[in-house]
């Protein structure tokens, strides 16, 4: 937990969001600001700040983030159809909030390469 941290505070319940999905490992939620029809963040509740930070002692939680990633996907109707998960690090890629997550992105044709 970082007190500074925008996931850690919706993580902790300070700061509320649309909570798809929850266990002791992750928390999905929806993002404020959809770029596909259905666009989530899967957020580690642990905190991370960037991919750079990752440790060997998180593998199965970087593991079990891409499994619930097919969970969602599947739950909500769009596996069949094709999904992204992307990792945003640093600033060159887009990286705003500090604290590791990966976007969900699918219902709609994703185009290739990304922006
Ligand atoms: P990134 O740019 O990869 O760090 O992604 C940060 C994401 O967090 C963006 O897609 C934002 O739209 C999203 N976001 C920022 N604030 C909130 C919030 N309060 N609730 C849900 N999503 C948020
Ligand atoms: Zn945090």
């Amino acid at each position: 937990m970082s007190s500074d941290c925008l996931f850690c505070k919706i993580v902790s319940g300070e700061i509320p969001a649309k909570v798809r999905y929850q266990d002791e490992l992750v928390m999905v939620i929806e993002d404020i600001d959809p770029q596909a029809p259905e666009h989530m963040l899967i957020i580690p509740k642990k905190h991370i700040r960037t991919t750079l930070d990752l440790t060997t002692a998180d593998n199965s939680l970087v593991g079990h983030v891409f499994q619930i990633a097919g969970k969602m996907a599947h739950d909500y109707g769009f596996s069949e159809d094709g999904f992204r998960v992307v990792n945003n690090c640093n600033q060159a890629a887009g990286q705003t909030v500090w604290h590791l997550h990966f976007h969900l992105l699918g219902g709609r044709e994703l185009t290739w390469p990304p922006g």
